[in-house]
């Protein structure tokens, strides 16, 4: 069901104590305006500390937990690993996948994405998939047709079922954590290519009904251009989710 939704992905920063107060005065500061409102708030803290901070978010409420990765196996021999059975056990609701962060550091490809995404699923989670290009791809104008293929190689092979689970994270590269946001045109240009994208793929429900968030420095100033835009759902947050005014005043944002 398509929903105007926020996510903070805190990546690999935090101590357990600095996540456990961050997450208390951000559900202090929205209390009223989250109960009173449709937007939901994803909160993604590194693996250490799900199990808490979800016993911290206010239960039965706008507020879910997400994980930022998991592995594509559901048990075994992994050392280090956490599988998407684990994360649901602890009460995640949602899992990042496909973060370019991961893409690049990590090599994950379209086919061990496509993996990750079926044990998600098969788990309960929802995944959010993101995609987006490199500065180099759109200055070659070739933005549509690298998000075309990341989609149809790392998304499109889902069922029709499960695809209805999916959130969608438009990121592009060279906006992540550079302080460089795409202008609400940008952003509205490439999510109307994506819900094109997933009316082929699917038919014109799934490409109305999908949640497309945008990501890449948004924050407090910018967040409601970003937002007002028709096919812009909502925001996968790095930087600004580690702030709880930033973080809070986005989730006023709509
Ligand atoms: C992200 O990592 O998903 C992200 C969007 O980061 P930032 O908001 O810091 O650009």
């Amino acid at each position: 069901m398509r929903q105007n939704l926020v996510a903070g992905n805190w990546k690999m920063n935090m101590t357990y104590q600095d996540g456990l107060a961050l997450v208390s005065e951000i559900t202090n500061m929205v209390a009223d305006e989250v109960t009173n409102s449709d937007v939901q708030i994803v909160i993604c803290p590194p693996a250490p500390f799900l199990s808490a901070i979800g016993r911290q978010l206010p239960q039965g409420s706008n507020f879910h937990l997400g994980a930022q990765n998991c592995h594509q196996k559901e048990s075994g021999a992994y050392t280090g690993e956490v599988s998407a059975k684990m994360l649901a056990s602890v009460g995640c609701e949602y899992v990042i996948l496909g973060h370019s962060e991961r893409r690049q550091y990590f090599r994950e490809d379209d086919e061990l994405l496509s993996q990750k995404l079926k044990a998600a699923l098969a788990a309960g989670l929802k995944p959010i998939f993101c995609v987006g290009e490199s500065l180099d791809t759109r200055e070659m104008n070739e933005t549509n047709d690298y998000i075309g293929k990341q989609l149809q190689n790392g998304l499109f092979h889902l069922s029709n079922e499960e695809f209805e689970q999916v959130v969608i994270a438009y990121e592009p590269i060279w906006a992540i954590g550079t302080g460089k946001t795409a202008t609400s045109q940008q952003a509205q240009e490439v999510h109307a290519f994506i819900r094109e994208q997933i009316a082929r793929a699917y038919d014109a429900k799934a490409a109305l009904d999908t949640t497309i968030l945008y990501g890449g420095s948004a924050n407090a100033q910018n967040a409601r251009e970003l937002f007002s835009q028709p096919d812009v759902d909502g925001g996968l947050i790095g930087g600004a989710s580690l702030k709880s005014r930033d973080f809070t005043e986005i989730i006023k944002s709509f």
